[in-house]
């Protein structure tokens, strides 16, 4: 199968209320110019060295999201073109951002990580600490950042009911938050973008609610 009829076949199965996030990570600018030809306009990567070494070599209508794990010292590099970062999960990340958003005099739209996988090595935080965060005096007073929406990522599983678990835990967070009174007061959150569900799992997250997928293998083959 090729690149392209990947992509258009995983388009075509899903609502439109949920958004493809590409994800091209280790594959060559060759393979990402297939799904771009076929229309494809999002693409994820997890390295900051890498996307950017792309953004460099690639046409410029392309909106390239940071879906990795990010160190705070390399904010500076995607900053000038990164149009969505889906792994925050520290104020002092979120302040990087922003210092970094303001050297450019623009507004980076981010979504906060929430742990919901059993696995320890999973980024994230948990309910408690994204309410600190979003109530944070430090996170309302930053001009140029907006948070919306939350991402997250189940274990990895043969096991679908344990996934489910995991999906809704995380949408009925989201609902929580979007419906609470921090959303209507604080003008840099803006709840509307659920990220969650990747090839192995994207069919149960968007029944759990997912408004954006991140897929790779099921488009570029396996890594
Ligand atoms: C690699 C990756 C994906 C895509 O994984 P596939 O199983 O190849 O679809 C999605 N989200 C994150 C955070 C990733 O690192």
């Amino acid at each position: 199968m090729s690149i392209a009829s990947n992509l258009n076949d995983i388009k075509s199965s899903l609502p439109p209320h949920v958004t493809l996030v590409a994800v091209s990570k280790t594959k060559p600018v060759a393979d990402l110019m297939e799904a771009y030809n076929a229309g494809q306009r999002i693409f994820g990567e997890n390295k900051i060295q890498e996307m950017t070494e792309k953004w460099e070599q690639m046409p410029r209508d392309i909106q390239w999201h940071m879906i990795g794990h990010v160190q705070t010292n390399k904010v500076k590099y995607m900053a000038p073109y990164v149009s969505l970062i889906h792994g925050v999960d520290s104020l002092k990340l979120l302040t990087e951002i922003n210092r970094q958003a303001a050297r450019y005099r623009k507004t980076i739209n981010c979504l906060l990580q929430v742990h919901i996988a059993e696995e320890e090595t999973k980024f994230g935080m948990d309910e408690a600490e994204l309410t600190t965060v979003l109530t944070s005096d430090e996170f309302k007073q930053m001009q140029n950042i907006c948070v919306t929406g939350l991402m997250g990522m189940a274990t990895f599983t043969e096991d679908e009911t344990q996934i489910k678990k995991e999906f809704t835990h995380l949408k009925n967070i989201f609902d929580k938050l979007k419906q609470s009174e921090l959303s209507e007061k604080t003008l840099n959150f803006k709840p509307e973008t659920l990220s969650m569900g990747m090839s192995g799992d994207y069919k149960i997250a968007i029944a759990c609610g997912s408004t954006m997928v991140r897929i790779g293998s099921s488009i570029f083959g396996s890594r």
